[in-house]
């Protein structure tokens, strides 16, 4: 038997963190397997239905690296095939008219069905009386699009939330009406936030893109979605996606609530940008860069690896270069008032920083050793502490109190840009005398 899954959206909303994580889950599954994964879009609802959701749902699952193997196939395009099967049960007997819809009593019986997680599970259908199949609007229900297209599709595994599980029985009930077989099931467990509530907006991102949108790479995120209720054993965290295909297997995914941890998303990310080769880093901040207006298209590649050499083990996410690191691409650099209020409203600083000025603009080199050896030389001929002086230049140069090493940034900077800035700085901001 080759392995057939689904994701089945709803294009009503952006893609969520909990879907994503169903949707890789799903297609984990199948490729461990060597099966199909296939793309069906549940739109019965036109009213809610929204092609910028369906746009996003694309977008997203190109970003978290899927690829459907089939389809999409969209639900609003089969309406003939859940007719066909509504009149095929009211033509035997099992479904009736009802207010203009169609409607199928349910008789009492026990259903059970197989939760590769949980093992089987059986329920009474007395608990649920009749089930609305066509809607008297004529569209189906959920339930009923879902068990047809399930059967049609030849779906062999049926991974999704366990928010879906009470369906599970009123929909194992519909194929077994129909004559159709059983596909196995895994309901996994939802994601919850901080307050052990499901997660939803109040913790932050919830949608896709926008932890794309911030700067999560895809592999780290992948990866952070895969370990929500997965682990590939021991106690390694950091398993790239191709990795996750070859050792995932969906009877060790957990029954309990995953939780939703930011810190480790984080620290994950951070990893993955550490690891990746500089000019790939430098490529995706150009990328960012350019599109927030910070560089120019036709910027110095060059100059942006030497950017990212030396930020890259400082940022979390890809965003953090226009959020700590704009002062390299901005003249003169946006100063933090209260950073300029500690570190540049001190006695003598202005003729300091124009003293070191004229020391630095007659350099010939500009590679960090030498500007620390002239920035150092010049404290020890004006009987000045290092660090004094170091705290007010690192302001003047970035804007900020806390920036990269500063004699790196002094070198990536390069010599007019480091002179113009100390004597902005000493001119403008500093206190003079
Ligand atoms: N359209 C349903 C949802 O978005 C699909 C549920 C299922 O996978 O059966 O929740």
């Amino acid at each position: 038997m080759t392995v057939r899954v689904r994701f089945a959206p709803s294009p009503t909303g952006t893609l969520h963190v909990g879907s994503a994580r169903t949707a890789l889950f799903n297609y984990f599954f199948a490729k461990h397997e060597g099966g199909t994964f296939i793309l069906r879009i549940e739109d019965t609802d036109q009213k809610r239905s929204n092609p910028e959701f369906l746009n996003d749902i694309y977008q997203s699952l190109e970003f978290l690296g899927i690829k459907a193997d089939e389809g999409p196939y969209f639900q609003s395009q089969r309406q003939a095939l859940y007719q066909e099967h509504a009149e095929r049960l009211l033509k035997s007997g099992q479904a009736k008219h009802q207010e203009g819809a169609v409607v199928f009593p349910v008789p009492p019986a026990q259903v059970t069905f197989v939760d590769l997680l949980r093992g089987d599970i059986t329920v009474e259908t007395t608990l649920f009386e009749s089930l609305v199949l066509m809607k008297s609007d004529g569209t189906p229900t959920y339930n009923f699009a879902c068990v047809v297209d399930d059967a049609l599709m030849r779906i062999t595994h049926i991974i999704r939330g366990d928010d879906h599980i009470a369906n599970t029985p009123k929909q194992v009930v519909l194929y077994q009406a129909m004559g159709y077989p059983l596909p196995v099931f895994a309901h996994i467990p939802l994601i919850v936030g901080a307050d052990r509530a499901r997660l939803s907006k109040r913790e932050g991102a919830t949608s896709v893109a926008e932890y794309r949108e911030v700067g999560y790479v895809a592999d780290a995120f992948v990866n952070y979605l895969a370990l929500l209720g997965w682990s590939p054993g021991g106690d390694r965290e950091q398993v790239p996606p191709a990795e996750i295909v070859k050792l995932f297997d969906l009877r060790k995914v957990k029954k309990a609530a995953a939780y939703f941890d930011q810190r480790k998303l984080d620290w994950l990310n951070s990893q993955y940008l550490k690891q990746m080769p500089v000019p790939d880093l430098a490529r995706r901040l150009g990328e960012r860069l350019v599109a927030k207006g910070l560089l120019p298209p036709a910027y110095d590649a060059a100059w942006l690896e030497r950017v990212a050499a030396i930020v890259r083990d400082r940022l979390k996410v890809l965003g953090d270069i226009e959020e700590q690191h704009a002062f390299f691409f901005q003249e003169p650099p946006v100063y933090d008032p209260e950073a300029v209020a500690k570190f540049l409203r001190q006695d003598s600083i202005g003729a300091h920083l124009a003293a070191l000025k004229a020391r630095l603009s007659r350099l010939d080199a500009f590679d960090a050793g030498t500007v620390e050896q002239a920035v150092r030389g010049f404290c020890t001929e004006q009987g000045l502490e290092a660090k004094a002086l170091m705290h007010p230049v690192r302001v003047a140069l970035t804007g900020r109190a806390v920036s990269p090493p500063l004699f790196d940034v002094m070198a990536v900077l390069g010599q007019a840009r480091v002179v113009r800035r100390l004597d902005h700085a000493a001119g403008t901001l500093a206190k003079a005398g």
